[in-house]
């Protein structure tokens, strides 16, 4: 199931970024570690017990089935459980080759892995789960891009690195004794997750159980990454996680003006994985885990087929479930009233007709309350529209359900809500090209911004305001390889 592999000699390591807080939830003495980290977060050194492993996977990559990828670049250090019991893995990327390498080199360069780092900080402030990262180790080996540039390690932290493709490897070798074991495993480390429908069945078999928990989390992670514009770029089943954490910052990216086909990986030719396929994509992937646990599911295969169809067919209930419940907080609406899914979709649709920016007008939507509750200030939500009155038709509706349940501490909550920051394109690039000429005071500044991405900054407000639109126009990700 894994390599034992040992990290490759980091020359020079430097510690560019570290996480207090991060470090300060896994319970680690951070005084202590940035003294001497930079041995550890580079792999130079192991801790004392450290056996380092790089895991097996497969996956399908833009929907064609990879028997053999894993770790690549990659490697577990070990596990470690925070004073509340939860088990994270620590691992490292970008730390050398390993038996999954391929062709590849097993190194990662300094711009990817600081983009890594700040949009895990920005979505877990957002309240999205999310893998993080500890630390960014900077080291003077040179690595080959589309030109030289130095060498950069992640310290990546995730409540297991199990994904869809873990499963799928075993299941394409026919190992079912292995893909039992994992079903076992995934369940004891992750528990089993309430569906739309109450709780999991208890008397499904694990496999079972295990898929219907999935399928609910994903649902309700990618729901969170609509309701903040938040494009993956890379959704294959590699990149699809057990736990329901976000993983594998790659080519992602957060949608300025909503556009449900806004695409900005490079590779992602055919838009498969655009802003508003996600949703999909992620049931595709969830009939994918179903096919790797098919035969453990019943031993009878026509009823494995349909209970595994049941499950996977509550994905898309439980998605629109956790996408309205979102909306709804961000529409500040406590209570559930038929016509709450129109108003919702009627506002996204006016938003995408006429480009205005997703954070900005969810932002400025608070407004429309006071204070006090009372009558607010809708000119400045009316104000993205190029003709203010475009809003109104639909601004009044909304004031009107809004009526049916006067709640006073409505604006504050919205403002809690619907983030001032996110990691906006154009922001993140001046940030990391800053960095890669080894200026790290912009990276600071604005990884300080995101995570505390509702609260106003009064020095920061430049990192609120929306890329240029020329910049836009050509702006594309990299998978960072
Ligand atoms: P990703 O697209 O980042 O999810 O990576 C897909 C696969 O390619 C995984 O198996 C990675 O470990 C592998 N991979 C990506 N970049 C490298 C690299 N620089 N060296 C070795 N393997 C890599
Ligand atoms: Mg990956």
């Amino acid at each position: 199931m894994f390599a034992e592999v040992l990290p490759t000699a980091a020359q020079q390591p430097r510690l560019v970024a570290f996480n207090d807080e991060l470090a300060g939830v896994l319970g680690l003495d951070s005084a202590a570690l940035r003294g001497s980290a930079v041995e550890y977060l580079s792999g130079n050194q192991l801790l004392p017990g450290a056996h380092p492993i790089a895991q097996a996977y497969a996956g399908h990559q833009f929907g064609s089935f990879n028997p053999g990828l894993g770790d690549g670049r990659a490697l577990l250090l070990g596990e470690i459980v925070d004073p509340h019991g939860r088990r994270f893995d620590i691992g490292l990327k970008g730390s050398g080759r390993t038996p999954f390498s391929r062709g590849g080199d097993g190194r990662a360069t300094i711009a990817p892995v600081l983009r890594e780092y700040l949009m895990g900080e920005a979505m877990h402030a957002l309240g999205i789960p999310t893998t993080r990262a500890l630390a960014a180790v900077v080291t003077s080996d040179v690595v080959m891009r589309r030109r030289p540039e130095p060498g950069a390690i992640l310290t990546r932290i995730a409540s297991s690195h199990l994904r869809v493709g873990t499963f799928q490897y075993f299941a394409a070798r026919q190992q079912s004794e292995q893909v039992a074991r994992l079903i076992g495993y995934a369940l004891a480390r992750h528990g089993v997750v309430a569906g739309i429908d109450g709780d999991v069945d208890p008397s499904a078999t694990p496999a079972l159980q295990l898929l219907q928990s999935v399928v609910a989390r994903q649902a309700r992670l990618v729901a969170q990454w609509m309701a903040v514009g938040f494009v993956h770029g890379v959704m294959n089943t590699d990149n699809c996680t057990i736990s329901g954490e976000t993983i594998d910052y790659g080519p992602c990216a957060f949608v300025e003006p909503y556009d449900l086909n806004a695409v900005f990986s490079s590779i992602d030719e055919s838009g498969r994985y655009a802003f508003g396929n996600q949703p999909g994509v992620a049931g595709w992937n969830m009939a994918r885990l179903a096919e790797a646990l098919l035969p453990q599911i019943s031993d009878d295969s026509d009823r494995a087929v349909a209970l595994a169809t049941a499950a996977v067919e509550t994905y898309r209930p439980e998605f629109e479930r956790a996408y309205l419940s979102e909306l709804r907080r961000k529409l500040g609406l406590v209570s559930q009233r038929d016509g709450d899914q129109a108003l919702a979709d009627d506002w996204l649709a006016m938003l995408g007709d006429h480009r205005v920016d997703l954070t900005q007008a969810w932002r400025l939507l608070s407004f429309v309350h006071s204070a006090d509750g009372l009558d607010g200030d809708d000119t400045q939500v009316r104000g993205l529209f190029s003709e203010p009155s475009i809003a109104d038709g639909w601004l009044s509706r909304y004031v009107q359900r809004c009526a049916m349940e006067p709640t006073p501490g409505r604006r504050a909550a919205m403002l809690a809500t619907n983030p001032l920051f996110i990691a906006r394109n154009e922001h993140v690039e001046t940030a990391l090209d800053a960095a890669v000429q080894g200026d790290y005071a912009p990276f600071e500044r604005l990884l300080a911004v995101l995570s505390d991405p509702f609260t106003e900054q009064p020095g920061d407000a430049d990192l609120a305001t929306p890329s240029q639109p020329r910049f836009l126009q050509t702006f594309r990700t990299f998978c960072g390889t």
